[in-house]
C-alpha cells in the first residue's frame, strides 16, 4: 500500500481522533488540522508521539496552504446540538466558508476529499428508515438549523464543486455515533445518560422518551469512513446502524449496565428534536461492503468503561 498524506479537520474531536488513529496504524502520514473549539489534545496525546502526526492549530474558517495532500476527511464542525447553538453564525461559517477553503486545498492538491455530513440533513424525517434519496423535512428558522442547513449547504458545495471542477468527493451521512473520548459534557444523550448513572443523579429523558435514535459505535463508522475514502462511490450514503431504540430504551440500559440507583426525571423536549431516525444502509451494504458489527450493549459497556476511568 502506497503511503498516503492524509489532512483530518476536526481531528482532536471525538470522531477525528479515532479517525487519526486509524490511519496512523495503517501506516498513513497523518495531519490533524483542528481549531479545538470542541475538541480536545487530551484526545491525541497519545498520538503526538507518532512520527507521522502532526498536529496544526487552524481554524477551516480561514484559508489553509499546505502541498502533497493526497486525501482530506473534513470532519471540522461542533457536532452536539448544545455546541453548535452555542455559537450558531460560527457554525454556518465553518460549513460553508470552511468548506470552501477545504475543497479548494482539495483541488489546488487534486486530492480526495470527504465530507462528514450528517442525518440531521434529513430534519424531523417523515420517511422511516431514511434513504439517500429522501429529501429530508428541515426547518429553516430554528435552533438547528445552524447545523442543519449548514450540513446541507456543504453537501451541495461538495457537488458543485465536483460538476464544475471535477473534484473528486465523497460524502458520507454519519447518524449518531457514540463510544470514548466523547467529550464529557457536550450533552449528547449516551453520555449524558452514563455520566448521569455513574454519579447515581437523575436521568434526563428530554420529552416522553418515545423518540427514538439508531446509535453506532465509534469502531464501526471508522472502518465505513476509510472504506469510502478508498471507494469509487460518490455518495452520499448513510453510514450508521440500522437498529433503532427509543430514548427511554437507552436509559434503562445504561441503567442496568452501570448497576445504577438513578432515578429517571423528564425535562421538556427542545424545538424540532426528530421524533425517529433510522438509516438504511442498504446503499453502503452494497457499495462498500460495509455494515456495523457492534451492538448497542457492547458498544455501551466499552463507553461506560471509558467513562468510569474518566469520571
Ligand atoms: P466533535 O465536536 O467532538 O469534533 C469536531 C471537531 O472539529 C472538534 O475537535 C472541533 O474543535 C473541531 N472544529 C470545529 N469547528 C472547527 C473549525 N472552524 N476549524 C477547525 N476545527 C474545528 O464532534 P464529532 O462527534 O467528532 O463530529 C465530527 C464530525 O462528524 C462533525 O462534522 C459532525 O457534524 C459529524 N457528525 C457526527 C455525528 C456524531 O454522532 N458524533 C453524527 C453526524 C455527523
Ligand atoms: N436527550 C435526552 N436527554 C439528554 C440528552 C438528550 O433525552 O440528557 C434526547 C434528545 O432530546 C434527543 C436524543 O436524546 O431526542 C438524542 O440527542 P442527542 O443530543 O444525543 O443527538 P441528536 O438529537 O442530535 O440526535
Amino acid at each position: 500500500m502506497k503511503i498516503k498524506n492524509i489532512l483530518v479537520t476536526g481531528g482532536a474531536g471525538f470522531i477525528g481522533s479515532h479517525l487519526c488513529k486509524s490511519l496512523l496504524e495503517l501506516g498513513h502520514y497523518v495531519i490533524c488540522l483542528d481549531n479545538l473549539i470542541t475538541g480536545s489534545i487530551s484526545n491525541i496525546q497519545d498520538l503526538k508521539r507518532d512520527n507521522n502526526f502532526e498536529f496544526v492549530k487552524h481554524d477551516i474558517t480561514e484559508p489553509y496552504f499546505r502541498d502533497n495532500i493526497d486525501q482530506i476527511y473534513n470532519l471540522a464542525c461542533p457536532a452536539s446540538p448544545l455546541h453548535y447553538q452555542y455559537n450558531p453564525i460560527k457554525t454556518i461559517k465553518t460549513c460553508t466558508i470552511g468548506v470552501i477553503n477545504m475543497l479548494g486545498l482539495a483541488k489546488k492538491n487534486n486530492a480526495k476529499i470527504l465530507q462528514a455530513s450528517t442525518s440531521e440533513v434529513y430534519g424531523d424525517p417523515k420517511v422511516h428508515p431514511q434513504k439517500e434519496d429522501y429529501n429530508g423535512n428541515v426547518n429553516m428558522l430554528g435552533f438547528r438549523s445552524c447545523y442543519d442547513e449548514g450540513k446541507r449547504c456543504a453537501e451541495t458545495l461538495f457537488m458543485d464543486y465536483k460538476r464544475e471542477h471535477n473534484l473528486n468527493i465523497k460524502i458520507v451521512r454519519i447518524f449518531n455515533t457514540y463510544g470514548p473520548n466523547m467529550t464529557k459534557n457536550d450533552g449528547r444523550v449516551v453520555s449524558n445518560f452514563i455520566l448521569q448513572a455513574l454519579n447515581n443523579r437523575n436521568i434526563t429523558i428530554y420529552g416522553d422518551g418515545s423518540q427514538t435514535r439508531s446509535f453506532q459505535f465509534i469502531d464501526d463508522l471508522i472502518v465505513g469512513l476509510i472504506k469510502m475514502m478508498n471507494s469509487d462511490f460518490v455518495g452520499p450514503v448513510n453510514l450508521g446502524n440500522s437498529a433503532e431504540f427509543s430514548i427511554k430504551n437507552l436509559a434503562n440500559k445504561v441503567i442496568k449496565l452501570t448497576n445504577s440507583s438513578s432515578d429517571i426525571i423528564f425535562k421538556e423536549l427542545p424545538e424540532d428534536d426528530p421524533k425517529r431516525r433510522r438509516p438504511d444502509i442498504s446503499l453502503a451494504i452494497s457499495k462498500l461492503g460495509w455494515a456495523p458489527k457492534t451492538e448497542l450493549e457492547t458498544g455501551l459497556r466499552k463507553t461506560i468503561n471509558y467513562f468510569s476511568k474518566e469520571n
